[in-house]
């Protein structure tokens, strides 16, 4: 009888771990068990089992009426109710890898086969004439001096169609990819945070992305060719003084009333707003309102409490209130209040005409899954590169203990991560924008990009801050680091603060939208129509436990041999990765089902536990970025330390996310210790990137090898020895064309064949009079010590530069 139990196990477990129908299984189980049987292995209580689970199957009448119907009615006790808002967002966009990552079972061939991104050869001639163009006008310093970009800029910014990247051909628009869109935003970042918001804004969530998605006609026809132009300066103010991330809290509403437009009486809406926060609000033409419609007289249907809803309003219209500026981080981007009291427009103004009444947070959601994929995320990507360029630069010029700082060890920590990171962000920049391009609105992914390319994006730069030690704490024209050590805390909190994109969206979207069953679930405890609830519910739950079951057997037996007999699309150093990877997808679809399981609907308030499998998730998605990634780049030799870096840290990230989980879900110790046996049979195995991989990671960053070109472009590089960025180029370029020459020396001084003088210039003429240099030898070790010279110097101002602020306040005083 056991032999007959165990291979019943057996063979139900392997059709569970391929994850193959139930009339698959029940044909393989009844097999088994006839050949066991004829073989005088008969077992009555097998055959019973077999013949009750078949019974359940095809006969659903019977199981819905004795076992979903009493399951059912508890669901709908212990099932959160879902607010209109939260059924929008859960239900806008749409999943992608994301999903097959979450539900334990990832197509790695099918993740090979997307296309590379490219850019089309008009992007990559926008990209290196127009948007090089503009870095070269930007002196960040200056703009941030003056509050503003300058008038030739903001010029240059609209005429060459900078604020039209999205935006059709047909309206006018450049109609760039989102790759092109991400590279440009990425260059531009790279010299001047404040350009970069200003750009980055009209081609994000704003009225051009809503018109093209949700305008009419005469909507499209009437704002597009202008924002396109640069004529119209768009901004989009939702966020006001009571709501900020609970966009339900807003207090702005508008009233459905009878009212005069040029010059007739027409049906429209009596609006009151007041926003802070919008950035372009000082300086734009057409102001996108979201605000809260109510029809108390049911002039437009019988609903009075329509909900948000959108509207495109020019700025010159009577009562609209342009207000003063905000200074966010004293950056010089545009940003500041916007404010209305009983301002009358008409029905058509509404975005989408009066059909959309009521849709606003939908359309929101919807397209902040496109926005917030490129633009924040390219700003992330931005302070990678730079910093591995320009700090990687400067751990090689700068020496104290006679040692290029580069050389010690803790440094080489520091450098790792912006080495490491900056190879992560470009990955996922690069694997997020395909899924836009590939037509896709990624809702959870783009939390994903938002939330880690930006903390990202901080980590680099405040490494880089610490690797610079005073010279990039010294304000002035020479600092390049500051300017966005200031503008990442903004990337970080707009377009949904971190804190809450980590702990309520990531994974609170992610379990609902890439679940295979558990929306279902909802949906139909939600269904008005309880008897079709009741047979979505059978066939969902049913479902359900058919998918936990193979998880769980799937993770144990991954757990169990260390995923060595999953497959793997390739082979080579970065084989063993899929499978792991494999390994760690199957781990959360089964953990992600045992805590909605045990926590249910209460999930959403343990934020903390629901961040932890977001991170995992997380960690799922930029490890399979970097994969494809170094496939994409001809799988270089140069890649592999960054791959390993990635995947070792990024494997080491999850497992410490699974069991921090596990230490904290539940108060049941047992239950704890079982799920972490199950996930992690022989204990944890995931160590992160050991000093050496740092080092190999760091290495090329200290000269000027073709990995570092590849992973720092689009970074601008100024061509001017003078300028912030440029002289630390130049130094760079100095320093190493001198360095054989320099050993040479050294080791002459050393020796005591040259005079240790007391200055560079007496130490060269001794080696050159003993021939140790030649001339052209010394010259290049001059013109390097020169260089580094220069490069290490901050900026200091004489008191008659502060008294120009003095004066400007006593002046304020007397106006
Ligand atoms: C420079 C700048 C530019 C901006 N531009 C625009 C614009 O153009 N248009 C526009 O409409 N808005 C804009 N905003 C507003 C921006 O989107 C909001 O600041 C943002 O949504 C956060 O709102 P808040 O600042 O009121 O913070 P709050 O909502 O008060 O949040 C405070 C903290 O609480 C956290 N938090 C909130 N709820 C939760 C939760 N449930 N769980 C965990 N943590 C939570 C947040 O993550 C945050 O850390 C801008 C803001 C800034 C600073």
């Amino acid at each position: 009888m056991f032999l007959q139990l165990f291979i019943l196990l057996v063979v139900t477990s392997v059709c569970l771990y391929k994850r193959k129908t139930f009339e698959f299984g029940l044909s393989a189980v009844v097999t088994a068990l006839l050949v066991m049987s004829i073989a005088d292995q008969f077992s009555l209580v097998a055959w019973l089992v077999v013949a009750l689970t078949s019974v359940s199957y095809f006969m659903p009448d019977l199981r819905r009426q004795y076992v979903s119907k009493p399951i059912y009615k508890i669901f709908q006790k212990i099932m959160p109710a879902m607010s209109e808002t939260e059924q929008d967002a859960l239900e806008a966009g749409d999943v992608w890898l994301d999903k097959d990552l979450f539900q334990g079972s990832p197509d790695w061939n099918k993740v090979l086969n997307i296309p590379k991104p490219e850019l089309t050869a008009e992007e990559t001639e926008f990209l290196n004439n127009e948007t090089e163009q503009l870095c070269e006008m930007l002196d960040e310093w200056t703009i941030n001096n003056e509050h503003d970009l300058p008038e030739d800029v903001w010029k240059f910014i609209k005429e060459k169609g900078f604020l039209g990247m999205i935006i059709p051909k047909k309206f006018g628009g450049k109609e760039f990819s989102a790759i092109a869109h991400s590279t440009i935003v990425n260059k531009i970042s790279s010299r001047s945070t404040s350009a970069a918001v200003t750009v980055m804004v009209p081609n994000s969530l704003g009225p051009a992305e809503l018109l093209m998605h949700y305008g009419t006609d005469e909507q499209k026809d009437q704002y597009l060719p202008g924002l396109a132009s640069g004529k119209e300066i768009p901004c989009f103010a939702l966020t006001g003084s009571a709501n900020g991330s609970d966009a339900g809290a807003m207090t702005d509403f508008g009233i459905v009333k009878k009212g005069e437009y040029n010059g007739e009486e027409v049906l429209g809406i009596e609006l009151t707003w007041e926003k802070r926060y919008i950035t372009l609000a000082p300086v734009a033409t057409v102001l996108g309102l979201a605000f809260k419609l109510y029809d108390p007289d049911k002039l437009i249907g019988v609903k009075e409490d329509i909900g948000i809803t959108c509207a495109l309003i020019p700025t010159d219209h009577p009562g609209v209130n342009t207000g003063d500026r905000h200074l966010p981080m004293n950056l010089a981007f545009m940003n500041g209040t916007t404010t209305g009291d009983k301002v009358f427009i008409p029905m058509e103004w509404i975005v989408g005409g009066q059909d959309y009444v009521g849709k606003g947070w939908r359309m929101l959601v919807e397209l902040l899954s496109i926005g917030r994929s490129i633009s924040l995320p390219a700003m992330g990507v931005s302070c990678g590169k730079f910093s591995y360029r320009y700090t990687g630069a400067y751990a090689r010029i700068r020496e104290q203990f006679n040692t290029q700082i580069g050389n010690f060890e803790g440094i080489e920590e520091a450098l790792a991560r912006i080495a490491g990171l900056t190879y992560r962000l470009e990955a996922s920049r690069r694997m997020t924008c395909n899924a836009i391009d590939l037509g896709v609105k990624p809702s959870v992914i783009s939390a994903i990009a938002k939330y880690h390319m930006t903390e990202m994006g901080r980590t680099v730069i405040s490494d880089s801050m610490d690797i610079h030690g005073g010279r990039g704490l010294i304000a002035g024209e020479r600092n390049y680091l500051i300017p966005a050590y200031q503008a990442i805390p903004v990337a970080i909190t707009v377009e949904g603060a971190n804190i809450l994109t980590r702990n309520l969206m990531i994974f609170g979207q992610g379990a609902v939208r890439c679940h295979p069953w558990v929306l279902e679930e909802m949906l139909s405890v939600a269904n008005p129509d309880k008897v079709a609830g009741l047979k979505q519910f059978d066939r969902a739950f049913f479902s359900h436990i058919g998918y936990s079951i193979g998880n769980f057997v799937r993770t144990f037996w991954l757990g169990l041999t260390g995923a060595r007999f999953t497959r793997s699309p390739v082979n080579g150093e970065t084989e063993m990765y899929y499978k792991q990877l494999t390994r760690m997808s199957s781990a959360l679809a089964f953990v992600s089902d045992v805590a909605m399981l045990m926590i249910g609907g209460d999930l959403k308030r343990r934020e903390r536990l629901s961040a932890r499998l977001g991170d995992v998730l997380s960690h799922l998605y930029m490890a399979t970025s970097v994969l494809k990634f170094y496939e994409d780049e001809g799988r270089q030799s140069d890649d592999l330390p960054y791959v390993h870096w990635n995947l070792q840290n990024g494997l080491n990230s999850m497992q410490v996310a699974l069991r921090e989980f596990m230490r904290n879900f539940t108060g049941n110790k047992w239950l704890a210790s079982a799920l972490y046996r199950i996930v992690f049979p022989w204990g944890e195995s995931y160590s992160k990137a050991s000093d050496k991989i740092d080092h190999a990671v760091v290495k090329p960053m200290l000269s000027n090898t073709q990995i570092r070109q590849r992973l720092t472009y689009p970074t601008f590089i100024s061509k001017k020895a003078d300028d912030a960025t440029g002289r630390m180029e130049f130094a760079f370029n100095a320093v190493l064309l001198a360095a054989d020459s320099e050993l040479k020396l050294y080791r002459a001084i050393k020796k005591g064949e040259v005079e240790n003088l007391k200055t560079i210039e007496e130490r060269l003429a001794d080696a050159v009079s003993k021939s140790v240099l030649s001339k052209k030898e010394a010259k290049l070790v001059q013109e390097a010590a020169d260089a580094r010279w220069d490069a290490i110097q901050v900026d200091s101002y004489p008191k008659e530069w502060f008294e120009q602020f003095s004066k400007q306040s006593d002046q304020r005083e007397v106006a």
